[in-house]
């Protein structure tokens, strides 16, 4: 085998160990999710959990994949953005792992590493991304050497929205699969159904969005009476919609022509359908990489640090800090 480079994974409520070989062949990642007992993320729950896990991920990979210390060639890890205490444990298992083994490290960006596993996956080559998922939304395409954030959420995450919203329902996390399945089953009963049947605001501001709006509203729905199957399909059609809009008029913009989703919320299969339409009607390429490589993964991280080594991007000891708030086009892209 030729050498394989580690990607570490842990901006929120995944932890993650994947990796890709040094010719860019993704492996599965050995992934823990940690779940509050109520209400939303904890950080530093979420980090002692992270912590908790970190040799029993990292050796099961190394047992199961057959790989030895010596076949790891680089390691990289998630450096922002996410939650503090949640990036401080990825990137010191990394300082540990690469001190031991005496091999890189490489401080990824976790937003690019969603479109460059996107594009070792699909093979788009310059695509918009859609990047739907817990805490971010974002609409990214490549100018120059950057990845440009072209619009994005003004306040939270399309993810987060959905989660917040199951939990008002009494539903565990994450939220957004069961939503997507009241809505489908529910749909499934009443085909002619016009989104107009559940009122809900649209949140499209120019090429930003926002999601607390609707989120209020379709708690709102509930309480009225309305069928939360319903709610659920609106309140996907709402948000949905209003992501496919900016995504069409991203592509418009910058004259690209590939629309690659990624995040969790990439693995809905309405979203998907929606994109396939509207990519269709406008000649353009809808794609997007399997479930397992949308959702939060370390081969993601890998791939990401894979690419970066190509061009001698590495990552020194003393700029190894995490940056929880690392914007998508602070990054310098090196590489093809
Ligand atoms: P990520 O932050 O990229 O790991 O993605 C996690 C988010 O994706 C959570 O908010 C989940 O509720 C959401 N998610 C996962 N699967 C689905 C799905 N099938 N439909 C909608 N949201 C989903
Ligand atoms: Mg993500």
């Amino acid at each position: 085998m030729s050498g394989v480079i580690i990607g570490v994974e842990s901006t929120a409520h995944t932890f993650s160990f994947g990796l890709v070989t040094e010719d860019g062949e993704p492996r599965k990642s050995y992934s823990a999710l940690y779940r509050p007992e109520e209400g939303g993320i904890h950080p530093r729950e979420a980090a002692d959990h992270h912590s908790n896990l970190a040799s029993q991920l990292i050796s099961r990979l190394m047992e199961e994949q057959n790989i030895v210390s010596n076949d790891v060639k680089a390691i990289a890890y998630s450096q922002g953005p996410g939650l503090g205490p949640c990036l401080r444990i990825g990137a010191n298992v990394s300082r540990a792992l690469s001190d031991q083994w005496k091999i890189p490290l490489v401080g990824v960006n976790h937003c690019v590493a969603h479109i460059e596993i996107g594009r070792n996956q699909t093979g788009c080559i310059d695509p918009v991304l859609l990047y739907v998922s817990g805490g971010n939304t974002q609409v990214i395409a490549r100018a120059g050497n950057r990845y440009q954030v072209l619009g994005e959420t003004l306040d939270i995450g399309i993810g987060n929205m959905l989660d917040k919203f199951a939990r008002t329902q009494g539903l565990a996390f994450p939220g957004g699969p069961k939503i997507e399945q009241l809505a489908r089953e529910w749909h499934e009963n009443n085909p002619e159904a016009n989104v107009d049947l559940v009122e809900l605001p649209y949140s499209v501001q120019g090429m930003d969005l926002n999601f607390s709006g609707l989120l209020n509203a379709a708690i709102q729905k509930v309480n009225e009476g309305f069928e939360l199957g319903a709610v659920c399909w609106s309140l996907q059609e709402h948000a949905f919609s209003a992501c496919i809009e900016v995504a069409e008029r991203a592509l418009a913009h910058s004259g690209k022509s590939e629309l690659l989703l990624g995040g969790g919320v990439a693995c809905n299969e309405r979203i998907r359908e929606m994109t396939r339409i509207m990519c269709e009607q406008r000649g353009s390429v809808g794609t997007w990489p399997e479930k397992q490589y949308c959702i939060d993964n370390g081969t993601m991280i890998a791939e990401l640090g894979r690419r970066m080594l190509e061009t001698n991007n590495s990552t020194n000891l003393a700029s190894s800090g995490i940056n929880p708030s690392l914007r998508t086009d602070h990054t310098v892209v090196t590489w093809d």
